[in-house]
């Protein structure tokens, strides 16, 4: 439940923030969070509090803490992987030509829009295409790679969805070819198993909201030897790759998100699987001709996506708003805009039925009077919505 006392079902868009992680960081908002670049004691505690919270998020994806660089969220993380990620492999190795950088159709726009701006500067941009359940084949990455791939980078679980992809399988093509890849968990960690050795991955984007943690932090992981450079140059901070004043209270929270995740995401994945269920069985047992998008691949536990046929999925979301239902049409940056899911375009759906696309995406925390309470005023407000229009 939020303050707004709905059902909160928008868990991907962000998580509420865990009591237990506002009171890590309390002392770091009330008391003044001091400079972690300080030399007093109020620096100096700012400084082991943000070493805590670098061990804390390395425990949850199996890193070393000098492999975690904390920034500002998922968007900088992926931003700073791509930008800097091709520029470093083409100033190591002679490309001979435009470097190349290989992703896919479905990644989110922090990764697709960094894409397009790097393609405006002449990097060539390889999207490789997923089937009808949102999923890459490995192969097609494979056959996508040239000698002039500079990067590769490939989300291990999709914001829309909920489609996770074969990361793993991808990363040991990329190895054999001598590529680096990075890799948007945002929506994984804290859902599913992340382990980053055995992912194999060069980068990994991470964000704390996502996971109970505050608005406003996340890390990038970047396996030790890599030569990354910085995005943003600065004080020196985060051993001179990001610069910038260190969020503490906010690297704080994400800490202590991370350390709760790691012994509480396996119960949660289980609760939220079996709340999905229940969800996905009422839907189809009361709502005709509706569809389950990405049933057929392996999915977060906590994401459904739905479409009905012929009902606009933003109508559904301000109808279900209105009843007291929090849910989204996709991602939340382009909600605002009427535009369809380009994920559901990319599997496959035309316009109008990627229009109709929901996403429900739920959180441990939810009960199940909560799911049968969804279910009901989806039913209702799919009748009304679909009920021919009648002139007063
Ligand atoms: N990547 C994915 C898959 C996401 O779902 C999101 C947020 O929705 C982001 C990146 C961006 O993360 P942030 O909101 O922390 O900038």
């Amino acid at each position: 439940m939020t303050d707004l006392d709905a059902v909160y079902l928008d868990h991907n868009a962000t998580t509420p923030l865990d009591p237990r992680v506002l009171q890590a960081m309390m002392p770091y908002l009330a008391g003044g969070a001091g400079n972690a670049s300080s030399l007093h004691r109020l620096g100096q505690r700012a400084r082991q509090a943000v070493d805590v919270a670098r061990q804390q998020v390395a425990a949850l994806i199996g890193a070393s803490p000098d492999e975690v660089f904390f920034v500002s969220g998922g968007t900088e993380a992926d931003n700073w992987a791509l930008r800097a990620g091709v520029a470093a492999a083409a100033g190591a190795r002679d490309l001979g030509g435009p470097a190349q950088l290989v992703t896919t159709t479905v990644e989110h726009s922090a990764v697709l829009q960094t894409a397009e701006r790097l393609r405006a500067q002449g990097v060539t941009v390889t999207l490789v295409e997923v089937d009808a359940a949102g999923r890459v084949d490995p192969e097609a990455f494979a056959a996508a790679l040239t000698p002039k791939t500079a990067l590769v980078s490939v989300m291990l679980a999709n914001n829309d969805v909920g489609t996770i992809q074969p990361v793993a399988a991808i990363a040991a093509l990329a190895r054999q070819a001598g590529v680096w890849i990075h890799s948007d968990a945002v929506q994984a960690v804290g859902k599913i198993a992340v382990d980053v050795r055995t992912l194999e991955v060069d980068l990994l984007a991470l964000s704390a909201h996502k996971l109970g943690g505050p608005q406003g932090a996340g890390a990038l992981f970047v396996r030790r030897g890599l030569r990354l450079p910085p995005l943003l140059e600065g004080g020196g901070q985060e051993r001179g790759r990001r610069g910038g004043t260190e969020n503490v209270a906010a690297i704080v929270g994400f800490g202590r998100a991370a350390e709760l995740a790691r012994s509480e995401w396996a119960e949660g994945a289980r609760r939220t699987a079996e709340l999905r269920e229940r969800l996905e069985l009422g839907l189809l047992a009361r709502i005709p001709r509706l569809t389950i998008n990405g049933r057929e691949a392996p999915r977060l536990p906590n994401t459904l996506s739905v479409s009905c046929a012929g009902v606009d999925g933003l109508d559904l979301v301000l109808n279900l708003d209105l009843a007291g239902v929090a849910a989204s049409t996709g991602a939340a940056c382009s909600s605002g805009r009427v535009a369809p899911s380009h994920v559901l375009r990319a599997m496959g759906r035309d316009a109008a039925t990627a229009r109709e696309a929901l996403r429900l995406s739920l959180g441990a925390s939810n009960s199940e009077g909560e799911i049968d309470r969804t279910i009901e005023v989806m039913a209702e407000a799919v009748a009304r919505l679909r009920a021919p229009a009648t002139s007063a």
